[in-house]
């Protein structure tokens, strides 16, 4: 069996060896979930959300090796394995616990002009979903989806990134201790060869979270059978930094935000809009501030930032910064890889000429930040829109009423007033993006409604209270001008509608008298 070795980025040793999934096992797989799935979503709501309190249990129980885990195979610090991942999952499993039964209830539309007859809105599982997963929060991410897809009722095929899988295989572990029913999820381990194949395999719904080249890919083979997806693709997010904003804080937040997971972030503030009055002193304090970070490998506590995580993530920021050296952009700092090739120092770079680099343009995903000024809000506005993607945008200022008169004008899914990238791990507030960083949520309700098919129920109100509806046929001339004068009832005015009610009842009166319904 073909097998793939696992490796600490930050030292190259090996954590082990996995064995790849066959892809042309995959129908075994969905059999199993297909089954599986119909037992578990014959369960009670209730009982599927009690089965998360037993997982959020299983995974406190096990954090220790999880953070150890995350941070030996990701590279990230421990401490952000503990707070972005673990800690984050807890919260996520206790909003679903405690919301699910709720969200997913029954809901009543009110009728408006129907009041004989009711509507119910009933939502039902999917079915089979894939998760399809990237390396970044390779616990978090794909955890995410797959406890959202569980509560709903459905089976889970999860595919975690081919640089993270024993993150992935670890996600299983759990959800079995947890003593989640058998199939109903099963992690298959490869690279994006047995993704497609997955996709191949006709899932009710996939689950993408990748760059925006691979998630092109998925929705053009999920087109060929019309599967639904939800795509969380790339970002390359702005922070607007107003001339009021409190200088430490501002720069502490572009140093968390740009910095934090080294930049291996979607969410990452990637590019600073600094009002020109301030740029001076700002970059000299972000600097100052950069200067401090301790580089190293995670498993320790005293490292702020860990190695670069992917070879492929590697090769694309420093074909920018080559790119950007060629361009004569200012390097405030950073833009040097160490001599092991494993980590790049914290980068900051900015002049005029960086708004016509890919660095300044395109996702770079890694410790990387360009700073560039503006003059006016308008212009503030302007240039945090004038990008493909759309996943985040922040604003640092005192006038938070400003800020959020500039927040309804950005083009993104989450603008955060005061704060940086965190809102990406909350339960309860819906994340995903516009433009090329993709569409549909996930989190919060609106994310619960991805994983779930509506069923509209229409009937009567009260169990005897139904008759012919007059618009069955046959089609007779009371009736038409009962539903012309009908028509008049929408009218603007009071005055025209009660014209037109008395000639209305008439006419209808004779509708019901005269002509029987076929
Ligand atoms: P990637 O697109 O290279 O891979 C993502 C996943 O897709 C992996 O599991 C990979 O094996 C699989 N895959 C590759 N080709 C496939 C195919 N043809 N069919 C099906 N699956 C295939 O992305 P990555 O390098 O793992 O992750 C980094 C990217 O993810 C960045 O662009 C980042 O911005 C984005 N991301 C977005 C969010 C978000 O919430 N919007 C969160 C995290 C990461």
């Amino acid at each position: 069996m073909p097998t793939i070795l696992t490796k600490n980025p930050a030292s190259g040793e090996p954590i082990q060896e996995i064995e790849l999934t066959p892809p042309e096992s995959l129908p075994e797989f969905f059999a199993r979930a297909r089954s599986a799935q119909k037992y578990w979503a014959a369960m009670s709501l209730r009982k599927r959300a009690d089965y998360l309190l037993q997982l959020r249990e299983a995974l406190i129980l096990r954090a220790d090796e999880l953070i150890d885990a995350i941070s030996s195979e990701n590279g990230k610090p421990q401490f952000e394995a503990m707070t972005n991942e673990i800690i984050a999952s807890a919260d996520l499993l206790t909003f679903f616990a405690k919301n699910s039964p709720k969200i997913l209830a029954d809901q009543r539309i009110p009728m408006q002009l129907m009041k004989h007859r009711r509507s119910d809105l009933n939502y039902w599982p999917l079915g089979v979903v894939a998760v399809i997963a990237p390396w970044n929060y390779p616990f978090l991410l794909p955890f995410a989806d797959i406890i959202m897809a569980l509560v709903a009722g459905n089976a889970v095929i999860f595919k975690p990134s081919e640089i993270t899988p024993y993150i992935g295989l670890k996600i299983q572990e759990i959800c079995n201790e947890a003593g989640l029913p058998p199939f109903v999820l099963q992690t298959v381990i490869g690279s994006g060869e047995l993704g497609a194949a997955i996709i191949a395999q006709k899932p009710n719904k996939i689950f993408f979270t990748g760059s925006v080249a691979t998630g092109k890919k998925v929705m053009e083979a999920a087109a060929k059978n019309l599967t639904p997806v939800n795509l969380e693709l790339g970002g390359k997010d702005a922070m607007i930094v107003l001339p009021d904003a409190d200088l430490d804080y501002a720069t502490s937040a572009a140093l968390w935000g740009s910095m934090s997971n080294s930049g291996q972030v979607c969410a990452s503030v990637e590019r600073i809009l600094v009002h020109e009055r301030i740029r001076e002193p700002f970059v000299q304090l972000l600097k100052q501030k950069i200067q401090k970070l301790r580089q190293g490998p995670a498993l320790t506590q005293k490292i702020d930032l860990g190695p670069i995580t992917s070879d492929k993530q590697k090769a694309v920021y420093l074909a920018q910064i080559q790119e950007a050296k060629s361009k004569d952009v200012h390097f405030d700092i950073g833009g040097e890889l160490s001599s092991d090739q494993r980590y790049l120092s914290p980068t900051l770079v900015s002049g005029p000429q960086i708004e016509a680099t890919a660095l300044y343009q395109e996702e770079t995903f890694g410790p990387v930040a360009a700073i560039t000024t503006f003059k006016s809000i308008n212009e503030a506005i302007e240039k945090a829109n004038h990008n493909r993607y759309g996943l985040l945008a922040s604003i640092i200022t005192k006038n938070i009423s400003l800020a959020e008169e500039i927040a309804r004008q950005l083009e993104v899914g989450t603008v955060t007033i005061n704060e940086v990238v965190y809102t990406a791990g909350l339960g309860e507030t819906p994340w995903g993006g516009v433009k090329d960083s993709g569409f549909g949520r996930t989190h919060s309700a609106m994310g619960l409604y991805e994983f779930v098919n509506v069923r509209h129920i229409h009937k009567p109100r009260i169990s005897w209270l139904y008759f012919k509806s007059p618009w069955w046929f046959p089609y007779t001339p009371y009736q038409f001008v009962s539903f012309r004068l009908l028509l008049n009832l929408y009218r603007r005015s009071w005055i025209e509608k009660l014209k037109t009610f008395p000639h209305f009842l008439w006419n209808f009166l004779q509708f019901i008298k005269l002509e029987k319904r076929l």
